[in-house]
């Protein structure tokens, strides 16, 4: 069968909404249709035509060693021999829990379950239970998954010119929501609603609407308010998880919150997400406690053994180190290249996490601090840099990610590729 994106696109409008089975996928917030990809390896997606692209989605973030690394992919062929679900105990999700719970002393227990969503809700369920409150604070642009209660002026395909809410979703008068980095609000709200308060959930690194890396202060400030009116402190880690160090954000902050959430790296490429933290929560979880949670698939030995390989190769060979490096010096070379053709473009990084955002002269915290122009121009920037075969993510809200695959020699390739984008198509 031998078909191209567009009619391929138009045969997916009929049988699913939007053509898509996630929105960001349809290319709608970059005013254009999607490219459909019919093969990976490493840094690279191969379009249905043929035609080769350097991925920096890597499928939003789980693939932090690039598209079937040669030693995940051992071991996954291994468990396509071995077993394809149990829904038994088996020892596979007992090792990840370990080397995770080994690593970062306070997980004390863990539960796998299929995606960062699933981790998300049961998270708020384990607090409203714990605390027997009912009422949740989230932060405006951060996005937790498309659980109800948090699908409120949310990230990811949410982003626009303002954080959106989704339709079809009741009972959020439980959800608060406040700006990012502003402390005067964050201490206003728990002067009103303190003893309410069940749990605040944030991303410590907002990477959903832009990469919004947030003071240290403010996450102090934070930790400090619900430690002191009795709520807990969620950190959703899905993106920044083993990624930004082992330990994630709480160990960059070291800031130890009560329950955490996980998802993309845990799982090296299959659906898994994970919560975890103190035993006294978790304990609370069926079969040890009254909090119901369950999963079919849930500790799919795939995921299990995927996400372990991965950790341990990150571990083994020190990749997080490097890969900041890696994203560092790209992301200087690119800020030069845009200053050099006089484009009003500017790209942040933190770990092997960037963003490719208008200019500004501060760093930018919080949605409303997001330049005006700033769609339009990543918009523009998109498309030039896609003619030449550097995939981003199709969304001026989404990040982009670096992986292991990413060569020395294939940015040096990238960035002569957009030296060429900026020259040609500048504007
Ligand atoms: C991706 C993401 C989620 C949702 O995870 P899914 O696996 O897509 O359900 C939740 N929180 C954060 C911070 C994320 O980045």
């Amino acid at each position: 069968m031998k078909s191209n994106s567009e009619e391929l696109f138009q045969r997916s409008l009929k049988v699913t909404p939007g053509g898509v089975h996630s929105p960001v996928r349809a290319f709608k917030s970059v005013e254009s249709t999607p490219i459909f990809f019919k093969q990976a390896q490493g840094a690279f997606l191969t379009s249905v035509e043929g035609k080769e692209y350097v991925d920096f989605c890597q499928s939003f973030g789980p693939l932090i060693l690039g598209h079937r690394d040669p030693d995940v992919s051992r071991i996954v062929k291994e468990t396509a021999d071995m077993a394809w679900s149990f829904g038994t105990c088996e020892p596979y999700s007992l090792e990840l829990a370990e080397w995770i719970t080994n690593k970062i002393k306070w997980v004390e227990k863990v539960r796998f379950v299929c995606s960062g969503t699933e981790a998300v809700m049961t998270a708020l369920r384990i607090a409203r239970a714990a605390t027997n409150r009912s009422k949740i604070l989230k932060f405006e642009g951060c996005y937790h998954g498309h659980f109800d209660s948090l699908l409120v002026k949310a990230g990811s395909g949410l982003a626009g010119d303002s954080a959106s809410d989704s339709a079809g979703v009741t009972n959020v008068s439980d959800t608060l929501t406040i700006p990012l980095d502003d402390e005067e609000k964050l201490e206003n709200v728990f002067k009103t609603h303190g003893d309410q308060i069940a749990a605040v959930i944030i991303e410590p690194l907002p990477a959903n609407y832009g990469l919004l890396v947030q003071r240290k202060e403010f996450i102090q400030k934070l930790e400090k308010l619900t430690r002191s009116h009795g709520a807990l402190l969620i950190f959703d880690e899905v993106i920044s998880g083993f990624r930004v160090a082992l330990g994630g954000m709480a160990e960059i902050l070291k800031i130890e919150p009560d329950l955490v959430t996980y998802g993309k790296v845990i799982g090296g490429g299959f659906p898994v997400g994970a919560y975890g933290g103190k035993a006294k929560l978790l304990d609370l979880i069926a079969p040890q406690g009254p909090v119901y949670q369950a999963g079919t698939l849930s500790a799919n030995p795939f995921g299990m053994r995927a996400g372990l390989a991965t950790l341990m190769k990150m571990e083994n060979e020190n990749i997080i180190p490097t890969l900041q490096k890696k994203t560092e010096s790209f992301s200087k070379s690119i800020n030069e290249l845009f200053e050099k053709y006089s484009h009003d473009l500017q790209i942040s990084s933190f770990a092997s996490l960037f963003w490719i955002h208008s200019r500004t002269n501060k760093p930018v915290r919080s949605i409303d601090q997001i330049p005006k122009d700033h769609k339009k121009k990543f918009n523009q920037f998109f498309h030039n840099v896609l003619v030449q075969g550097i995939y981003l993510a199709p969304s001026a809200y989404e990040v982009g990610f670096m992986s292991w695959a990413h060569s020395d020699e294939v940015l040096y390739r990238t960035l002569e590729k957009i030296e060429t984008a900026l020259r040609g198509g500048g504007r």
